[in-house]
């Protein structure tokens, strides 16, 4: 049994983190959500804020998609707070605020992929699905001696597979998340600290001497970078913001944002075709934002608007205004800028 000492490790040196310890569905589902993509340490504080504020479905199903995406401001991957907010309603819709009990029905929520279904049902209802995240699928492709990428989709069947199989069936919840501490602890990406390891007499890749090369995986693309013209423009005391449309970052406020061109020109002509004539003020400064797939190389520009004739899809808001909306992180310095100017 490759995993014999891992739930007494676990019992002595699990992580105490402000998400543990509860088995209420709606509180592992959040913090799973946020801990996706974003780090523990971070979650934290935004778990604690976000429940004090939406503590059941119920409130988080009636609350604004504003408020929400406020209070998820600074963790980025918006798409997340929608899909919560979506799938909150849905639950107080179909099932009567309850969260739903099976894996199947959990799965089938937006946003809700394997990995946070497992999680979910597992913690909660101690159902044995196997929570394979970037952690297990280290831990199990070394334990297993997985040699072949993990990407492809056979090998990644084959660690569901392991995970399925070797999962405890009494303390599932337990099993996946002291995986999880050991993946984050000790069986790091790079250098494992196999001394310390509760597996290592198991484990294959420790005894054939190749950890730090598993996982295998193919090299990932580097994000595409991206020329930004960012126009503060302000008048009469207030500054342009819109409402992003586009996929990235949907739903979220941001200045004038102008994709490939970083000029005052061209961001001046934009304005025009919005019915702003605006002068230039001052190039205020550069910023970058590195998102998954793409870089945003920002160049930050202030306009003095002098006839605003007609005003769709984009206001003007005061300072006050400014920071009651949800800003995401990409234009944090330019946000700095603005409140400067206002
Ligand atoms: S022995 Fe080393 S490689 Fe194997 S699970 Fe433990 S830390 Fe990871």
């Amino acid at each position: 049994m490759p995993y014999a000492q891992l739930l007494p490790w676990y019992d002595e040196f699990k992580r105490v983190l402000p998400f543990r310890g509860t088995r209420d569905p709606y509180a592992i589902w959040i913090s799973e959500i946020m801990l996706q993509q974003t780090r523990t340490e971070t979650v934290s504080g935004y778990f604690t804020r976000f429940l004090r504020r939406f503590p059941d479905v119920r409130e988080l199903a009636l609350a604004d998609e504003q408020e929400v995406l406020k209070y998820w401001e600074g963790l980025g991957y918006y798409s997340r707070a929608r899909n919560l907010h979506k799938a909150a309603k849905i639950i107080h819709e179909e099932y009567d605020d309850r969260f739903p009990r099976t894996y199947e029905a959990v799965r089938a929520l937006p946003g809700i992929g394997d990995y946070t279904a497992a999680a979910i049902c597992s913690i909660a209802y101690r159902l044995p699905y196997p929570a394979i995240d970037g952690n297990l699928t280290r831990v199990i492709s070394r334990v297993h001696g997985v040699r072949e990428d993990v990407g492809i989709p056979s090998v990644k069947r084959q660690i569901e597979e392991l995970g399925r199989e070797y999962i405890d069936r009494e303390r599932p919840g337990d099993w996946n998340q002291a995986l999880m501490d050991l993946g984050a602890t000790i069986c790091l990406p790079g250098t494992p600290d196999c001394a310390r390891c509760p597996l290592k007499d198991k484990c294959d890749a420790h005894l054939e001497d190749d950890a730090e090369l598993l996982p295998v995986r193919a090299a990932a693309k580097p994000p595409k970078p991206v020329q930004m013209g960012v126009a503060l423009v302000t008048h009469n005391g207030k500054i342009l913001v819109q409402q992003r449309d586009a996929a990235l970052l949907k739903g979220l406020w941001v200045f004038l944002l102008l994709e490939n061109d970083d000029t005052p020109e061209g961001l001046e002509k934009k304005l025009r075709s919005m019915g702003i004539e605006a002068q230039l003020k001052t190039h205020l400064g550069e910023a970058r934002h590195i998102f998954t797939h793409r870089i945003w190389n920002m160049k930050i520009y202030h306009f003095e608007a002098t006839d605003v004739r007609k005003k769709p899809g984009y206001q003007f808001v005061t300072a006050d205004e400014l920071a009651a909306l949800p800003l995401p992180t990409a234009v944090k310095v330019a946000r700095k800028f603005a409140t400067e100017l206002l």
